[in-house]
């Protein structure tokens, strides 16, 4: 936390008419001037000044002033409501502090004693109704110091990225600004961590451009935390760590980390027992992301692999489409693989074995989906064990898991031996070497039997309540709960023994709120009284004693539940330090059984969905037979429609495909299908298909047209031309690249020229593989000097002048646009349909006479003018020869109408001959096709 106190704070602590009591929140405020306070006064957590008036904004409460200070404004929630409120600022990106009173204010000799009880952030607030399918990362980032590198826009920067409920911890590097947004937008944290000397820093501003959900919060002496890394990894983890990772990564890992640490030594939840530690965060594991397919930024936007586009709701994306996951630990690693492909041939194959052997022992399967559903989060249980916010029900819970354990690696591996007959086996090999790991794993029977020895089955959440450990397990606390349980029989007893033995059969052992518990003898008895009888009281007819015995009675019986609960706390303390010791062990069977359910899901799915493996290898080729939309073919079985498949093929010899067709045919949707069947091939997924054949892909970048995007404040032309720009300079031949509509935010020509200029330089010089959907026809005739060019069409079928949508990939292109049969089947008024020909027809023409660079796709388009509407021409064009309608395929009447149209005088030579061969190309592909 920046530790630059605000003028205004430190102005009102010099105030002379201040309050103690404003000088102690003052206090607090100038100790974290950026944070929201909140201050105990009676039943109420209050905020002050600022606060006051942010929070009353944010959280919908009165604005009100103390008392004794009008001036100051004030505004509070009641305490016991106080973690509906922490939870909404902390989703506004808010670091809270909370300060209680520590003393009782009736005890309190002046002044209430206040200090900070909890420090809240959105990067370190571990939230229990958080969702449970996502990683909630703290992100710390570090720059290269400026002198290294001279004058350069962006800088290398080194990345941490830590999960405190988890403990995930991983770090790496990068050096320029845009692999840093593309990493930050991947992780999706709510907050970054920066140097304070940073926060003006060009790629610490685009943070705030871009990602509107992150909170930046700056930290004092940075510079200086990779210290606090090498404490938390030991001398010689550090050292190995160091030669991997650069300086700027360390002091980064050491940011999280220290920022953590503040936060937890002020334990979230009140009466937290135990040390709490992050002896779970695990050690610091370095990751490059060009490890693992490249997902920048928009692809993951536009490809929607974790959030829709619309409502950005989990629902409609891939993650969505894919995660039948049993665990929310399995959840989580399947949202890792997908923003993190694997990039590695026999990685890739690994997986893919793990789930054909899964698919291959079927019973092993259904058996394994239905233990994993009984399984806990044992990733977030280790974390809350080792952090000390660990109940009763949390550790049954780890209980329950650990003992479905045995019976999930048992059935791992009976799986690892299956095989679906494709692959010979040699003699003692498995058929997936995944799952055989998988299954040797520890299962921590001696950790489970520990906890199950102790718990009762049943427990309570909390300590206080109710019986937490089983019976014989302490027998001091045996001891405690009996007399708790049954004090009043002890003293019973008691009472009959003593009529017993003295013979006063009216002896009553009774009780006062004075006195206690005493044994009455009326005065007519006093007589028998033995020794050892201490008189207490004497009243009216009677006389009150009591015994040693009874006092030690009384004493337990009187402190008998306090000392159960202390016991039980003391008890729990100890169990929970014992568990917290095996944190490696836990961590490495909750990534084990994390996995076993990420293959397992993919096995069901493929079974469920007909998904087929792809061959995963090392060429240049995309090739895939009846591929799917892996989510719009899930929405369409819940409409009852039905999706067609579409054949898609890339090669070096044709990896430059330009899919034309209307509006509405599903362009888009095939170069997304294929885009994510390639990223579900790299996960190791099965995909919907009947058959693919994937190589190796770098990168996938999407560039979707202005039209089609969500815009971000910025012209949208502008965003387009920065991404286009960003592809053409970091794609290279591995990468695939779909382009949707490129140069829409401008003028047709200009439009057209850029992506003119950039599919040419795609194909010449990048030579990546490009899907490159356009609605500007003329960019088809490429294929006529680019002999790694080929078009394809999306079709549709033309009746009684409507359109009905095939939704087929075909060969060749297509020379219509049919926007106005388009708008007509969305319900535009007939008399704009028809107007609407008329101009087009018009402008059709128009075009033609100029005899411009465009002349070509132009003349080819059909022509429909009726030529009684030949009248209405807005523009003056020759009319159209009825005679037009005679025989001939519509191609042939297509050609004669252009070359009817020309204009013989205003065409040069050049422009005839290009004619020309257009006209024989139309013709022949014609004659092919029928
Ligand atoms: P375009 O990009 O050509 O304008 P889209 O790809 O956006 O068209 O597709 C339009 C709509 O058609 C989509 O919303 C989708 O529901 C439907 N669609 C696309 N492809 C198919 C298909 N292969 N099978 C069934 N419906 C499809
Ligand atoms: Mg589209």
């Amino acid at each position: 936390m920046g530790k630059s106190v605000p003028a205004a704070v430190e102005a009102r602590l010099a105030s002379p008419k201040l309050t103690p009591m404003m000088r102690q929140y003052l206090t607090v405020k100038s100790q974290y001037p950026g944070a929201i306070i909140l201050f105990r006064m009676g039943d109420f957590f209050e905020t002050f000044f600022e606060d006051a008036e942010e929070c009353a904004r944010l959280l919908d409460i009165t604005l009100t002033a103390r008392s004794k200070e009008r001036d100051i404004p004030m505004a509070g929630v009641p305490h016991h409501a106080i973690e509906g409120y922490l939870a909404r600022l902390i989703d506004f990106g808010r670091t809270v502090v909370l300060v209680d009173q520590v003393e009782d204010p009736k005890q309190a000799k002046g002044l209430v004693r206040r200090e900070v009880t909890r420090v809240l952030s959105p990067g370190t607030y571990l939230d229990p109704n958080a969702p449970a399918r996502t990683a909630t990362y703290l992100v710390a980032i570090a720059f290269e110091a400026a002198s290294k590198r001279k004058k350069k826009p962006s800088s290398a920067f080194g990345l941490a990225a830590l999960d405190l409920a988890t403990g995930e911890f991983r770090a790496t590097s990068g050096g320029d600004d845009d692999t840093l947004l593309d990493e930050l937008a991947r992780l999706g944290m709510r907050e970054v961590l920066v140097s304070s000397a940073d926060t003006e820093r060009a790629a610490v501003r685009r943070i705030a451009q871009e990602l509107p959900r992150v909170t930046v919060t700056p930290l004092d002496d940075a510079a200086e935390k990779d210290a606090v890394l090498k404490a938390h990894l030991g001398a010689e983890e550090a050292t190995a760590i160091a030669r991997i990772l650069p300086k700027e990564a360390l002091v980064a890992a050491g940011m999280t980390l220290h920022y953590a640490t503040e936060a937890q030594l002020r334990p979230e939840v009140p009466n937290v027992r135990g040390e709490a530690s992050l002896s779970h965060v695990e050690v610091l594991r370095p990751y490059v992301p060009g490890d693992a397919l490249v997902l920048d930024a928009q692809a993951t936007t536009h490809l929607e692999l974790v959030r829709s586009q619309g409502e950005g709701a989990r629902k409609g994306s891939l993650l969505f489409a894919i995660d039948d996951a049993a665990t929310a630990m399995g959840g989580r690693l399947l949202a890792r693989w997908l923003l993190y492909p694997l990039n590695d041939v026999d990685r890739i194959r690994e997986r893919q074995d793990a789930v054909a052997s899964l698919i291959a022992a079927p019973t092993a399967l259904d058996r394994l989906r239905e233990t994993l559903a009984g399984v806990g989060d044992l990733e977030r249980l280790v974390g809350r064990v080792v952090m000390g916010r660990a109940n009763p029900r949390d550790l049954q819970l780890l209980v329950q898991t650990l003992g479905r354990a045995p019976a999930l690696l048992a059935d791992a591996a009976e799986a690892s031996n299956a095989t679906d007959g494709q692959g010979a086996l040699g003699d003692g090999a498995v058929a997936s070497a995944v799952l055989a790991n998988l299954a040797v794993i520890d299962p921590l029977e001696d950790v489970a039997s520990d906890i199950g020895a102790a718990l009762v089955e049943d427990p309570p959440v909390d300590l206080e309540k109710a019986q937490v450990f089983a019976d014989g397990y302490d027998a001091e606390l045996d001891r405690h709960a009996d007399l708790s349980k049954n004090g009043k029989n002890k003293i019973a007893a008691l009472e009959a023994k003593e009529r017993e033995r003295t013979g006063i059969t009216s002896l009553k052992v009774r009780y006062n709120k004075v006195f206690g518990y005493y044994i009455e003898v009326t005065k007519s008895n006093l007589a028998l009284v033995p020794e050892g009888y201490i008189r207490k009281q004497t009243t009216v007819n009677s006389e009150r004693f009591f015994t040693e015995e009874l006092k030690e009675l009384e004493t337990a019986v009187l402190n008998a539940e306090g000392q159960r609960v202390a016991r039980t706390i003391v008890l729990f303390d100890e169990l929970v330090i014992r568990v917290g010791r095996q944190v490696r062990r836990l961590r490495a069977l909750a990534a084990a059984l994390a996995e076993l359910d990420v293959l397992s899901t993919f096995a069901k799915i493929a079974e469920r969905r007909s998904w087929v493996r792809p061959v995963v290898d090392d060429g240049k080729g995309i090739a895939i037979v009846d591929g799917r939309h892996p989510v719009i073919e899930q929405l369409s079985l819940d409409l009852g429609e039905r999706f067609v498949p579409n054949d898609v093929d890339i090669d070096d010899e044709e990896r430059l495909v330009i899919i034309t067709g209307p509006n509405m045919a599903g362009k888009s949707t095939i170069m997304r299908q294929t885009a994510l069947i390639v990223i579900l091939a790299h996960m190791g997924s099965f995909v919907p298909a009947k058959s693919a054949r994937i190589g190796l892909v770098d990168r996938v970048f999407t560039r979707v047209g202005a039209s089609d995007d969500l815009s971000r404040g910025q012209s949208t032309f502008m965003v387009e031309m920065n991404e286009t720009a960003r592809i053409l300079r970091s794609a290279t031949d591995r990468s695939l690249i779909l382009l949707d509509e490129i140069g829409r935010g401008t003028s047709t020509f200009d439009g057209l020229s850029i992506a003119w200029a950039v599919a040419e330089h795609l194909h010449d010089v990048v030579r990546a593989k490009t899907l490159f959907a356009t609605h500007y026809h003329e960019l088809t005739e490429l294929c006529r000097d680019k002999p790694q060019a080929v078009n394809r069409h999306v079709a549709v079928k033309e009746w009684n002048d409507e359109i009905v949508f095939l939704r087929k990939l075909l060969p060749g292109a297509t020379n219509r646009s049919y926007g106005v049969q388009v708008a007509r089947l969305a319900g535009l008024p007939a008399s704009i349909v028809a107007r609407a020909r008329v101009v087009l027809d018009s402008l059709e023409a128009q075009a033609l006479s100029a005899g411009d660079r465009s002349a070509v796709t132009h003349l080819a388009r059909a022509r429909q003018a009726d030529p009684a509407e030949g009248q209405l021409f807005l523009f003056s064009a020759p009319p159209s020869d009825p005679a037009a309608a005679d025989g001939g395929t519509v191609v042939e009447r297509e050609v004669l109408d252009s070359i009817r149209a020309m204009s013989v005088d205003d065409v040069t030579p050049r422009q005839a001959l290009d004619l020309l061969a257009a006209w024989r190309q139309r013709l022949d592909s014609d004659h092919e096709s029928s």
